[in-house]
């Protein structure tokens, strides 16, 4: 894939971090002022980091339609890569995640509750500049 140029139009910092697809187009959010932009000609390539996000939210039992939210690329899509990759998750009616998204900050900050780990599943998951926390509250009668 060819290399994108992700420098910000707006104050030309050239530290951004990727933030969703919209239209086929990669978006990017500049880390030094915040603004989000696109980069032309994305095609029909889509980053294969979202195709992993995407399967592994997939897995977590994310819905497509939360999975659209999330990340910014279409359900149709997700669909067509849990086909293409012949992704199975397990069977699983008795409970269902539930997901927040941290800041770094915000992470730290709810690790260090040992009432926030305890009786619980959890993945950690980077998406754009924040960190997806995944939880199921499996093991609380
Ligand atoms: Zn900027």
């Amino acid at each position: 894939m060819a290399k994108q140029q992700k420098t910000c139009p707006k104050c030309f910092s050239e530290h951004a971090v990727k933030s969703g697809i919209v239209k086929d187009r990669q978006r990017y959010k500049c880390k030094e002022c915040g603004y989000h932009f696109t980069v032309e000609k994305l095609g029909k390539q889509i980053d294969h980091y979202y195709v992993t996000k995407a399967l592994q939210l997939y897995i977590e039992g994310v819905s497509y339609r939360e999975i659209e939210r999330i990340l910014g690329v279409s359900h149709v899509s997700v669909m067509n890569w849990v086909k293409q990759y012949n992704i199975k998750r397990a069977e699983n009616t008795e409970y269902r995640p539930t997901y927040q998204l941290f800041s770094y900050k915000e992470l730290l900050a709810f690790y260090k509750d040992p009432a926030n780990l305890k009786g619980a599943g959890m993945i950690v998951t980077e998406v754009g500049d924040k960190y997806m926390m995944i939880r199921w509250e499996r093991f609380r009668k």
